[in-house]
């Protein structure tokens, strides 16, 4: 027996140096930025996160294909963050985690279309969009993540959602070629698009001319209005569940009484039923712990399953 477990171990241990091996050979030779073992608490809004083997911030598109043909030469997995609608689990992420953060181009072409690199703020988008007096993103004001992860997650609010706004995606398949897609040839659901495999690195999207100042005005209108109603002073990862199909899940978790419900430092806002906020030192383990509280009360209460819109991903 306890031969048997010193050759799984010894076996595990092989295994491990080879995936490491992987990895280093798997980013060799960028001109971005390689970090082994970056905690991604320092990478996601929540603040929370385990340490990714290694985070990856390619220089350009060019390398994002470099990363991708050399991962898939040596079948090391990857993975692509913004950060703001994660929890990354305590042990963190194996392989190579990808920050598309100096992906950062953005500009107008012919017909009032902005294409944005993949990794441009959706704040940036807007506030670019207001100072070339164009309008149709103001549905998008407060959105913090990445014009990529705004297209992969088809984010959106009350006003609007990403699939109203995107012409096209350039993205990098698996193969670590570059392809654009025609927006109308990709299926936007509620919170996710339907995409083929690999990394969106950039997108145009369809805006309109207008005024300047009511473009601002709506802008300014509505992120008064989410400062008002979202506890923005906190970490957190935006919204956690998926409204069901009628109703709005902030509002069963209110009426539930569960605003104030705490694991740990893990907190159902008392300002917004569907944030569970970081009071300080939440790990992911509380946080899924509360996700669980919360999702039996209402299925107890109400009979209602809530889905999750936050993307919960890495080791326990
Ligand atoms: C305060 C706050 C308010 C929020 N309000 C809203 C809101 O009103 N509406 C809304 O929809 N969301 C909201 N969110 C959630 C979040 O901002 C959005 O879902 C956002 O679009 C996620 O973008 P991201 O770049 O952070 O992606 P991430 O959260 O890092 O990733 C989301 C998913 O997309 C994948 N992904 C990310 N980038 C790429 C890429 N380049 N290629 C392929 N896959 C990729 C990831 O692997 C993951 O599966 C809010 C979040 C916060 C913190």
């Amino acid at each position: 027996m306890k031969r048997g477990g010193r050759r799984v171990r010894a076996v595990a241990n092989v295994h491990t140096q080879v995936m490491q091996a992987g990895i280093r050979a798997a980013v060799a030779g960028l001109r971005g930025t390689v970090s082994f073992q970056a905690p991604l608490r320092n990478y996601t809004s929540f603040k929370i996160g385990g340490p990714a083997d290694v985070l990856v911030e390619p220089a350009d598109i060019e390398e994002v294909c470099l990363v991708v043909q050399q991962a898939r030469a040596r079948k090391v997995p990857f993975f692509v963050l913004g950060g703001t609608n994660l929890l990354v689990r305590d042990g963190g992420i194996r392989g190579i985690v990808i920050s598309l953060a100096r992906l950062r181009g953005i500009k107008e072409e012919p017909g009032s279309v902005l294409y944005a690199e993949g990794g441009v703020g959706m704040p940036t988008v807007i506030g670019y969009a207001i100072r070339h007096s164009l309008t149709g993103l103001e549905w998008a004001a407060g959105i913090p993540g990445t014009v990529a992860g705004g297209v992969v997650m088809n984010a959106g609010t009350k006003l609007g959602e990403m699939k109203d706004s995107v012409k096209a995606v350039r993205m990098v398949n698996m193969k670590g070629q570059i392809v654009d897609l025609e927006a109308a040839r990709v299926r936007f659901e509620y919170r996710r698009a339907l995409l083929p495999r690999g990394i969106v690195v950039g997108a145009w999207l369809q805006l309109k001319p207008g005024v300047r100042s009511e473009i601002e005005r709506m802008v300014k209108d509505y992120l008064r209005y989410r400062r008002d109603t979202q506890p923005l002073a906190l970490p957190s990862a935006g919204c956690v569940f998926k409204n069901p199909p009628g109703d709005s899940a902030g509002r069963l978790i209110e009426v539930a009484g569960l605003k104030g419900a705490r694991v740990g430092d893990a907190e159902v806002s008392m300002k917004h039923g569907n944030f569970i906020v970081n009071r300080g030192h939440a790990c992911a383990a509380d946080v899924v712990a509360l996700i669980g509280k919360v999702r039996s009360s209402i299925r107890r209460r109400t009979g209602v399953r809530l889905g999750l819109e936050l993307k919960i991903v890495g080791k326990a």
